[in-house]
């Protein structure tokens, strides 16, 4: 066997996803009401299956895959984990750095692990048509995967910025058999008040939850679904870190330190929650989530409620937050852009029990570069954060002598990603510090909760 690449076996993809609920220390936060008190799992299967709700709450450590999510699984898993070798050479590092590699799925990121779970789940409830919001569209790529997989139908909000400046991964997403709409839209209503204010609205995530939100609770025949933030999107994606365990005991290695970037959280605690078990036992292991330096969601936000759209129609969640009318600044990594976080990455984060950096947009290209010319992947410009986090403190390692054993998520590929390094490389791309001033007037606009 090979100690580049370290495979596993179709057979030992995951049987059941982990559920960190299990070994916190703490309960989780309630999600409120508009009325301030706990949502009951009945409001919210206006918009999602009852078996997705149920995982939602969930306290069970150990949930079941269904056979049918497995089989599709496999068509990518399980992914491998690399030793990146030529990457420690060049750093010159006495560390080990390994990586897994989610960009093998067909929409190239991690996300298909819950897209295909949701659509699942929302088939077997006899629902036949989805809804959902994309950023860079790497979601909305995905969930129309999923949809094509169970025959169903998928409309895609778009945020209009990158509907326009990522024509291909609507392609891809039409070619998947999915509708796709430039967000804010004049279909519902709030993308017509968000083009009342703004004709030329660009767009947010915010917005376009709003708008798949709204047409998912208007109509019986159509569920919604969401690409991170919730627990049990971050819940499917722990086959990562559930792999990566059975793949680090075949190397007959275990990390000090794992890196994942950090939008929503999904990628992150899919990667990071399954060695939080071993954490809550007594193993040394700290888990770093990284974040742009232009959205600080856990490193400079309020752990506050606030709602998990721009418009005001989600429950509120206790989260580290921007502000739920916070407008990303136009970075190069969509998918970190999202005002929020999960609601158990917030309060383990809150607790010190997990870490968060914040990292400046040029210096993360720069890694993914550097990256690219020795392991020879292009990754995703998100994913490029982990690897600045990973290459620093294997730097550091350099510096005390330290062999270290680090390892990160590379979530995703960056095939479609190529018109920002071309941004770097000409020198267009700029750092971007999100100002003071903004996270305090972030405040002022938080829902007051009793
Ligand atoms: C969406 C996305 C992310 C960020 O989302 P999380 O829910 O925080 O994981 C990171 N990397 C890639 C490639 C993505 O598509």
């Amino acid at each position: 066997m090979s100690d580049t690449k370290i495979l596993l076996d179709e057979n030992e993809i995951p049987t059941h996803w982990y559920n960190v609920i299990a070994d916190m220390p703490n309960p989780p936060a309630a999600v409120l009401g508009p009325d301030g008190n706990p949502v009951t799992p009945d409001a919210l299967t206006a918009i999602f299956p009852m078996s997705v709700v149920e995982q939602e709450v969930s306290t069970e450590r150990w949930i079941p895959i269904p056979e049918k999510v497995r089989e599709i699984y496999r068509l990518w898993r399980p992914s491998p984990l690399y030793r990146a070798r030529r990457l420690e050479e060049a750093l010159g590092t006495p560390a080990k750095i390994y990586y897994k590699n989610e960009g093998v799925s067909p929409a190239g990121s991690h996300k298909p692990n819950s897209a295909i779970a949701q659509a699942f789940y929302n088939k077997e409830a006899g629902i036949n048509r989805l809804v959902t919001e994309t950023g860079a569209g790497q979601w909305g790529s995905s969930l129309a995967l999923a949809g094509q997989m169970f025959n169903m139908e998928v409309r895609i909000y778009m945020v209009k910025v990158s509907y326009d400046q990522k024509p291909f991964r609507r392609s891809m997403m039409q070619t998947w058999g999915a509708e796709v709409f430039p967000s804010p839209t004049d279909m519902t209503e709030s993308g017509r008040k968000a083009l009342a204010t703004d004709p030329d609205n660009p767009g947010s995530l915010g917005i376009a939850i709003s708008e798949a939100v709204e047409e998912a609770a208007s109509r019986k025949d159509t569920n919604y679904a969401l690409g991170s933030v919730l627990n049990h999107v971050i819940l499917h994606q722990t086959v990562i870190g559930l792999e990566a365990k059975k793949q680090f005991e075949k190397a007959g290695d275990y990390p000090d330190m794992i890196f994942a970037p950090c939008g929503g959280g999904s990628n992150f605690a899919g990667v990071a929650f399954p060695f939080l078990a071993d954490k809550a036992a007594g193993k040394d292991i700290s888990l770093v989530a990284v974040e742009p330096a232009s959205c600080p969601t856990l490193t400079r936000g309020h752990y506050a409620y606030d709602f998990g759209d721009s418009v005001g129609l989600t429950p509120l969640m206790k989260m580290y937050t921007l502000g739920h009318d916070f407008m990303p600044p136009g970075i190069h990594a969509g998918g970190l852009r999202y005002h929020g976080d999960n609601v158990l990455v917030s309060q383990l984060y809150d607790e010190g029990i997990i870490d968060a950096i914040a990292v400046p947009q040029l210096a993360t290209f720069e890694a993914g570069v550097q990256f690219a010319r020795t392991e020879g992947i292009i990754p995703a410009p998100e994913s490029n954060h982990a690897i600045r986090a990973c290459i620093d403190e294997a730097l550091r390692c350099k510096e005390s002598g330290e062999a270290k054993t680090l390892f990160f998520n590379l979530s995703g590929h960056g095939h479609f990603d190529m018109a920002s390094y071309d941004k770097y490389f000409s020198g267009d791309l700029e750092d971007y510090e999100y100002p003071e001033a903004a996270i305090h007037e972030a405040l002022d606009h938080l829902p007051k909760v009793r």
